[in-house]
């Protein structure tokens, strides 16, 4: 593996899991690649290298989020927020609320985990629509926080969540 670009490392230990979790959706499941820790490794050093120096704190969108998000946040010696689903956290939280292709969702973070001029680092597993990290962002902003970049392992390029995204700095190690 060493040596091998990291796009080409990640494509490798993806997998599709077709109608999960509803009919209709291929899902693209990161736990082949988790379960590989020179993969890991390799996926986690490429973000954070991205980032040394240049983001205060990491922020992971749960649930498959965290994990990234966690060991990019221990590499760069930094803190992690949770970003979560309504109803989860325990303390005085910030919601966002967004559009999904049928409904709505409503994610939270706790309301002192940022401070005003913080850089902040968004990472995720897969952006799909980019509902969920757009609305990250503006959590993010809604506190005086910078969004210094939002890093995803996978972009489902045809669903257009970089559009949603507007002009944040998107990175993603495999496009599709
Ligand atoms: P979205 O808000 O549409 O960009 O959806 C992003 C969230 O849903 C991320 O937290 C992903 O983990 C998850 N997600 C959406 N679509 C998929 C998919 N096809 N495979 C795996 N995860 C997905």
């Amino acid at each position: 593996m060493a040596g091998l670009p990291v796009a080409q490392v990640v494509a490798a230990r993806l997998r599709d899991v077709p109608d999960f979790p509803k009919p209709g959706v291929l899902f693209k499941d990161i736990t082949p690649l988790l379960g590989d820790g020179a993969a890991f490794g390799a996926v986690v050093r490429d973000v954070a290298g991205r980032h040394t120096g240049s983001v205060d704190v990491v922020i992971g969108i749960e649930a498959r989020g965290f994990i990234l998000a966690a060991a990019v946040a221990f590499d760069l010696g930094i803190g992690m927020v949770p970003v979560r689903k309504v109803g989860k956290l325990p303390g005085t939280t910030l919601s966002r609320s967004y559009t999904l292709e049928y409904g709505t969702a409503q994610i939270e973070m706790h309301a002192d985990s940022l401070r005003p001029g913080q850089r902040v680092l968004v990472v995720d597993d897969v952006l799909a629509t980019g509902g969920t990290a757009a609305a990250t962002c503006e959590l993010v902003e809604s506190t005086g926080a910078l969004v210094a970049g939002v890093e995803v392992v996978l972009e489902l390029g045809p669903l257009g969540g970089r559009a949603r995204l507007g002009a944040q700095p998107l990175h993603a190690i495999l496009t599709v």
